[in-house]
């Protein structure tokens, strides 16, 4: 950012509830249907119809809100939000205003700059201010018709898809730390199970407003919202662009107007899309066809007790307990089932940093070449542990581990299984070694000259011809010590 000043980042991310059915009405909420295939009278706005709340969305907006520390009031008012849209059949959406679902929360999160090439700087824990969570019903979708510019549908399907909306405070003073955030609240939702949280299907929507202030000033310029990225990187390159057309323009002489913009990433710049509306705009009041919604204490203990260990918390632990660095961490937590297979495979091994390093190299690399998650990966993590512990009893070789983890990677077979089979036993017997490394050294005079006249760096020839010979088997460590024995002696 230009020295001199500061942004003030707040963001507003739409998150889809999941659950089988729409939040006031039973229609499916399953994705990919034909046109107008999941609607009714409740969802199409027929004169008449009424809503009536979904459960299940509440319990998921629930379970977030607690995940993110937010506050559940006992009771909340659905309201109404006016406004006129093709997508918005009744003419407003149900949603909530003054007395929110949950409200006043916090996270504190792992969060950094990046440098040129997009690597973490500098891993700082910081905290940002939830001002409220409500749970509210989304609209449906305009499609406009690519191949006949005068024709426009309208499809329904996604009218009434539950929805929780998170606002924050505007606690973000750079692009990084919304993209740290906006990750956090999708990994966190996941965990929890109640968002697939995923971007570009509109499964995740993320909304921020951006403002800029000389450096040093308490009062806040006006912003320009940003709506609808549909990828993490994308908010974070419109939250710089936005921040670098503001401090241009004022620094030109010209004036921030309040505004929607939107992102182009082709062009790499934000547009204006209308100007921003103001709350009084939509003549909010309480929806007159749905009871305050209340929530009892005892129902939300039970919620809690169904929570997961969170992801960030759970980084925050493996960093501590199994000494794991913010990046390594990061990654091990990124998904509850590595999660899972991390730790399982820490505890077998007796060895956490050996099963972080192959976790994080070799099987992880695998999964991918593969193209599976480690849900379908055929090495189970105790076997992984396995393995490890047969290199750290020194049974087989680290070298010979590659080509065993390789053969569990395809068969799923144990490894001590195919260690007996393949007769891939490590060879530590001195006296089988020195066999080895006699008949290496007498058939290679010419090198075992130039060794001993000096060329000390031929240990790593001879080494890899014992290993050769033995298969691949003898011990290293063992091999070495023999041969600078035989050699210099
Ligand atoms: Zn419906």
């Amino acid at each position: 950012m230009k020295e001199g000043w500061e942004a003030v980042i707040g963001l507003e991310v739409h998150a889809q509830l999941n659950t089988d059915s729409k939040i006031f009405c039973a229609c499916s909420t399953q994705f990919g249907q034909e046109p107008n295939e999941n609607t009714c009278p409740v969802c199409l706005g027929l004169p008449g119809a009424l809503p009536v709340l979904n459960r299940e969305a509440v319990s998921n907006a629930g379970k977030a809100a607690l995940a993110l520390n937010l506050h559940i009031n006992e009771e909340s008012i659905f309201a109404r939000k006016n406004y006129f849209y093709p997508d918005l059949p009744k003419g407003y959406q149900i949603s909530q205003y003054d007395k929110p679902f949950s409200e006043h929360g916090a996270v504190e999160i792992l969060t950094s700059e990046r440098d040129e090439g997009g690597r973490p700087t500098e891993w700082q824990l910081k905290r940002f201010r939830i001002t409220r969570a409500h749970i509210e019903e989304d609209a449906g979708k305009s499609v406009h018709d690519l191949g006949d510019p005068s024709k426009s549908h309208v499809n329904l399907n996604r009218a009434g898809t539950p929805l929780l909306e998170i606002v924050s405070e505007p606690d973000f003073r750079t692009s990084w730390e919304a993209y740290d955030y906006v990750g956090f609240l999708r990994r966190t939702l996941q965990y929890i199970g109640v968002c697939d949280g995923n971007m570009e299907e509109g499964n995740l929507r993320c909304d921020a407003n951006v403002s800029v202030r000389p450096a040093g000033q308490e009062k806040l310029g006006t912003r320009a919202e940003i709506k609808n990225v549909n990828s993490l990187r994308f908010l974070q390159k419109a939250i710089d662009y936005e921040i670098d057309r503001q401090i241009s323009l004022i620094e030109a002489g010209g004036v921030i107007v309040q505004e929607t913009r939107l992102w182009n990433e082709k062009e790499g710049k934000t547009y204006t899309m209308r100007s921003k509306e103001d709350a009084h705009d939509y003549r909010y009041f309480p929806e007159p066809d749905l009871p305050p919604l209340e929530v009892s204490s005892e129902w939300v203990e039970t919620l809690k007790a169904e929570l997961p260990e969170l992801p960030e918390a759970r980084r925050q632990r493996f960093m501590r307990e199994y000494e794991l660095n913010a990046d390594e961490a990061f990654t091990l937590t990124g998904e509850r089932a590595l999660a899972e297979y991390f730790e399982t495979a820490a505890n077998a091994a007796q060895n956490h940093r050996a099963a972080a390093n192959w976790i994080l190299s070799e099987l992880l690399r695998e999964l991918k070449n593969a193209e599976i998650d480690i849900s379908a990966c055929k090495i189970s993590a105790a076997d992984l542990g396995g393995l490890i512990r047969l290199i750290d009893d020194k049974t087989i070789s680290g070298k010979i581990a590659k080509d065993v983890f390789a053969d569990m990677f395809a068969t799923g077979k144990a490894p001590g299984d195919i260690v007996k089979e393949k007769g891939l036993v490590q060879i530590t017997d001195t006296g089988a070694i020195e066999k080895i490394v006699d008949e290496v050294i007498a058939a290679n005079p010419k090198p075992v000259e130039n060794y001993r006249a000096g060329k000390t760096a031929l240990m790593g020839f001879f080494v890899g011809q014992v290993l050769k010979a033995s298969g691949g088997k003898a011990n290293p460590a063992a091999v070495n010590e023999i041969l600078k024995q035989k050699l210099d002696g």
